[in-house]
């Protein structure tokens, strides 16, 4: 028997196993629905090129992030126990210091803190980095926030996906897709629901295509850094995040509006090696150069719901610069709508663009 005619029929057709479809699948496995992901396995993708922090506070002024209690907690709890379920670490606690890199960031910093922002701490001890950092104005510490370790989670559900015979690994071909009166069907599949969780290529499926994406690419640099202690994420400008393997690190990254490919580009690397070899007092290699565009949208919401005017279809898209905590929470939020109908938060619902959806 074929893995097409054992996936013959499912309740749900998912398009992509980046964040949002693998958050999806595990809420609907977790349910028992049987579903099929289609992904074509690209070598970049968003997902892949993540650094996968999880910071409960954004932004020069360092405010909180939305709904950051209900978020956060939510998605600590989904890494631990999906991490558990496949026998790996999904996610790892570190707390992020902040070196000021001018005199007006560490005055925000140290105001927020007079304001009472529960997250943010001086540091006890100024002098405890000098032997790895330069830095002239001190540091700050940003507490709970998290590494989700989307270089572990990834490939290991992906292979629990392959062994339920729940993936196909081809490319999804839009033109191929019928959509029935209670039922979609692409080739010899046919499911009651088909949801796309298929970051950019959403930007041109025509049922998805008027909602405002604003694409925001991103780039960052693998680098080697024998020597520097793993136990904290550290930031000056650029951040830097240790993996779980052993004395490697992630640095960015970069926020581009305009862009005109989506490529590494060499600008960025020869920024970010001048901005390392200044910050940092350790000899480093670097391995590797990646770049891929967020799926990010105009108000900086994401993209989740049934198609107002099409109820066999869905999106879980949109997730932006913080796809590690929005994707688990908002992922289970489809689920639980989809089987029981309950409610989706209406500032990430589709329904907010029931009239350009009409079109
Ligand atoms: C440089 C960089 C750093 C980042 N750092 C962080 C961070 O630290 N914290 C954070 O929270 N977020 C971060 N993000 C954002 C985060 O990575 C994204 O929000 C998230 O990965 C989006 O996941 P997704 O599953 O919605 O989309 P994607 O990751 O784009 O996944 C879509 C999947 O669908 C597949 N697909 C698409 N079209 C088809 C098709 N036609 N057929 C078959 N398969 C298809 C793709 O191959 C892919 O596997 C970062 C992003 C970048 C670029």
């Amino acid at each position: 028997m074929t893995l097409r005619q054992a996936q013959g029929q499912v309740d749900y057709l998912i398009i992509g196993q980046g964040l949002s479809g693998t958050w999806l699948s595990w809420f609907l496995a977790r349910e028992n629905r049987s579903f099929l992901i289609i992904d074509k396995n690209e070598p970049i993708t968003p997902s892949k090129v993540s650094s996968g922090v999880i910071n409960p506070v954004t932004g020069r002024r360092m405010v909180k992030v939305w709904m950051a209690e209900q978020i956060l907690s939510f998605a600590h709890e989904a890494y631990t126990e999906i991490g558990t379920f496949l026998g790996i670490t999904a996610i790892s606690q570190k707390n992020l210091i902040d070196f000021f890199p001018n005199p007006h960031q560490r005055q925000v910093f140290l105001e927020r803190i007079e304001e009472g922002e529960e997250y943010l701490h001086s540091y006890p001890d100024q002098n405890q980095f000098y032997q790895f950092f330069n830095y002239e104005l001190g540091c700050g510490e940003i507490r709970n926030c998290y590494i989700a370790h989307l270089e572990n989670l990834l490939p290991a559900w992906r292979q629990e996906l392959k062994k339920n015979r729940r993936l196909l690994e081809e490319n999804f071909e839009f033109q191929n897709l019928v959509i029935k009166e209670n039922s979609v069907e692409y080739n010899d599949i046919r499911a009651e629901k088909i949801i796309f969780c298929d970051g950019l290529s959403s930007f041109e499926n025509s049922f998805f295509k008027q909602l405002p994406f604003a694409p925001n690419k991103g780039e960052a640099l693998i680098v080697e850094v024998p020597g520097l202690p793993a136990q904290h994420i550290y930031k000056k400008g650029f951040t830097l995040v240790p993996f779980q393997e052993r004395e490697k690190f992630w640095l960015g990254s970069n926020y581009q509006w305009n862009f005109p490919h989506a490529n590494p580009t060499k600008e960025f690397y020869e920024q970010a090696e001048r901005h390392l070899s200044g910050w940092l007092k350790l000899p480093f290699k670097i391995l590797d150069h990646v770049s891929a565009l967020r799926p990010a949208t105009l108000e900086r919401r994401p993209f989740v719901g049934l198609h107002p005017h099409q109820k066999n279809i869905g999106i879980l898209n949109g997730m932006g610069t913080k796809g590690c905590s929005l994707a688990p929470y908002f992922a289970n939020q489809l689920a639980q709508n989809l089987l029981y109908k309950k409610d989706i938060d209406p500032l990430a619902h589709i329904n907010r663009f029931q009239k350009i959806l009409s079109f």
